[in-house]
């Protein structure tokens, strides 16, 4: 029997999908394990606890990781990004630059958490981070020890992910969101976890009837290979009235002459960290 189902959790080649109120531990056709938590897809259940995947539904989103050579699939259909950065340990801006490029290349609105607002060095960080606030991005200071409050609203009919780097308290976070979720995994999902020593690439937490939210432990940082250089513009909100603006419609803005996003650098509108940025992720793509 056919049927549409939700993967809510994977470990490298098996997939737990959820369908029609029953949960499924599935394998996939041949060696395919091109699918990840979040995915809609078409399943061909075998008995009451297992099915095999037969095809994936178009994605609203992909997100993945990328190793040296290979790409890893982490969560599909994410409509909001979370990122979690924190005055302590020291918050890597690249890190933050890339997830909203990431998320403006999906047409996801990104919201930068500020967490452990209960630490004093918190102040300069917000100071720091103003220039963002002035691109149009949502600045929401939070403490995941003490008062998630304002992360409520943010979640409501969204698929979310928290990202960012390893320490930023998205562990803590995560736990706080999740206390009555967590009962809601199937048993079939947890028996598989105990009985395998597969690490799980992802959980889809339900928060309620349109809320839910996907936890992996790869999404400290993810691939943006599939970018072009030529249309990073767009997804710089500050960068977008410039586009068609240079003197050669193919500038990719480096050392052509007559670009007109050289010359906002120079003359000081555009912060200097995002115009390295741009660079710098140009040159990536460009030997990708
Ligand atoms: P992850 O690596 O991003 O998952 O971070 P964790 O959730 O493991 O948190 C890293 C450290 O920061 C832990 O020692 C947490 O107790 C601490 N932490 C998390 N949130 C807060 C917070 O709001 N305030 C303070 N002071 N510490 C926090
Ligand atoms: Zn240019």
């Amino acid at each position: 029997m056919k049927q549409h189902g939700l993967i809510i959790k994977s470990h490298g080649r098996r997939f737990i999908v959820e369908s029609e109120g029953e949960t499924y531990d599935c394998t996939t056709r041949g060696k395919r394990v091109d699918y990840a938590c979040g995915d809609v897809v078409d399943i061909l259940v075998q008995n009451r606890e297992q099915a095999v995947i037969e095809g994936v539904q178009q994605r609203k989103s992909l997100l993945y990781r990328q190793d040296e050579w290979k790409t890893k699939l982490i969560a599909a259909n994410v409509t909001r990004i979370l990122f979690v950065i924190a005055a302590v340990p020291t918050p890597n801006e690249e890190l933050l630059n890339r997830c909203l490029l990431a998320a403006e290349a999906y047409d996801i609105d990104p919201v930068i958490l500020v967490n452990k607002v209960d630490l004093p060095e918190t102040q300069a960080l917000l100071d720091r981070l103003a220039p963002y606030a002035g691109l149009g991005y949502r600045i929401v200071p939070v403490s995941a020890k003490a008062d998630i409050a304002a992360i409520l609203p943010l979640l409501e009919g969204q698929t979310s992910v928290l990202v960012g780097q390893s320490g930023m308290g998205k562990s803590t976070l995560t736990n706080a969101l999740l206390p009555h979720a967590q009962a809601r995994v199937g048993d079939i999902s947890e028996a598989l976890d105990a009985g395998r020593h597969t690490t799980t690439n992802a959980t889809l937490y339900h928060l309620d009837e349109t809320s839910q939210l996907i936890d992996s432990p790869g999404l400290q940082a993810f691939g943006l290979s599939h970018l072009k250089a030529p249309d990073l513009l767009h997804y710089f909100p500050e960068l977008r009235p410039l586009i068609g603006k240079c003197r050669f419609h193919n500038c990719i803005h480096m050392q052509e002459p007559g670009c007109a996003v050289k010359n906002a650098a120079e003359q000081g509108l555009i912060q200097p960290f995002r115009f390295d940025f741009l660079q710098r992720l140009t040159r990536e793509l460009g030997n990708s």
